[in-house]
């Protein structure tokens, strides 16, 4: 594998690689390295021909009272799982490659940035398409590949890659989970171990929810309900939302006719954490099995 760290070399190295008929596939990941981004790899090896992980730390998508100077970081464990993953080259610009003096340009996706996580973090989305936009100038991939995990971000960067006609194509991933049903973060490593066990609370709503979806309940304010009693009774969390969505328009919906998101945004203590499931009521299916079926193949990835 590979390292780069200058915006110059990386743009030379892609060059070549589409000189040589190569197909790029990227992974674009803030580091500290689990499974979920793993899998985010190999999807991207299966659809490309060489693959490119870049690994950025973006302060333009952290809030001021958020965790930007203590985002867990480890480049050595980060590198070694890149290269078992078989990763051809690892994109490491630092934030002066990124920003450099005068920088002063962003992109800005509208209305679907404005609910959910919009609400809590008004500016996130905008640090989050700006640098992917610079990204892909950057890496000129063919295919990028993002985690069903940050479900407004693939919907956000979908719209950017439409809207302003990068000719990328954009692939959402299934979240990879932990045994006990907690979605693989980075930002689980800040919890302790009460917290840990009390971050259970997010998968087991959405577990609740499903359940009730598959008895055939399609009120939106009744299978909320029952998402929100779990973490309500969860005394270490507090609630930031619970919604029921739309998964192309982000917009709310009422009743349950055809697949709809529920998405989640919890505090554990300090640590913020999400989560989220497609639920439709002819197959209530774990987002691992999402891309087997036609919502990841089909409906999802075409959508927008
Ligand atoms: P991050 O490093 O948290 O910015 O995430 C980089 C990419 O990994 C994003 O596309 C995330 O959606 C994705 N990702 C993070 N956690 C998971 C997970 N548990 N399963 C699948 N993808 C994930």
């Amino acid at each position: 594998m590979k390292t780069i760290t200058t915006v110059q070399q990386m743009q030379h190295w892609s060059d070549a690689a589409r000189a040589r008929g190569q197909r790029i596939g990227f992974v674009p990941t803030m580091g500290y390295l689990h499974a979920g981004h793993v899998s985010l790899v190999d999807e991207a090896r299966k659809r490309a021909d060489v693959t490119v992980a870049s690994i950025f730390v973006n302060p333009l998508q952290f809030g001021v009272n958020e965790d930007l100077a203590r985002y867990p970081r480890d480049i050595d464990r980060d590198t070694q799982l890149l290269r078992q993953a078989r990763t051809d080259v690892l994109f490491l610009p630092d934030v002066k490659e990124m920003y450099p003096e005068g920088f002063q340009t962003t992109v800005t996706v509208d209305r679907i940035t404005r609910g959910l996580c919009g609400l809590s973090r008004p500016t996130h989305f905008q640090g989050v398409t700006t640098v992917v936009a610079k990204l892909f100038n950057m890496v000129k991939p063919h295919v990028a590949v993002f985690g069903q995990k940050d479900f407004q971000q693939l919907v956000a960067i979908r719209r950017m890659v439409n809207d302003l006609n990068f000719d990328i194509e954009i692939i959402g991933a299934p979240i990879v989970r932990e045994a006990d049903g907690l979605a693989m973060s980075s930002r689980n490593a800040y919890l302790s171990a009460p917290e840990r066990h009390a971050a259970l609370c997010l998968s087991q709503g959405l577990r609740a929810a499903t359940e009730l979806v598959g008895r055939g309940e399609t009120d939106a304010l009744r299978i909320l309900g029952a998402a929100r009693r779990i973490i309500t009774d969860e005394p270490l969390a507090r609630l930031d939302y619970a919604a029921l969505v739309d998964p192309d328009t982000l917009e709310d919906v009422t009743t349950v006719r055809s697949p709809v998101l529920l998405a989640l945004a919890v505090h554990i203590g300090k640590t913020r954490l999400i989560d989220n499931r497609i639920l439709s009521r002819e197959s209530t299916v774990e987002s691992r099995e999402q891309g087997k079926s036609g919502i990841r193949n089909g409906t999802l990835n075409s959508r927008l």
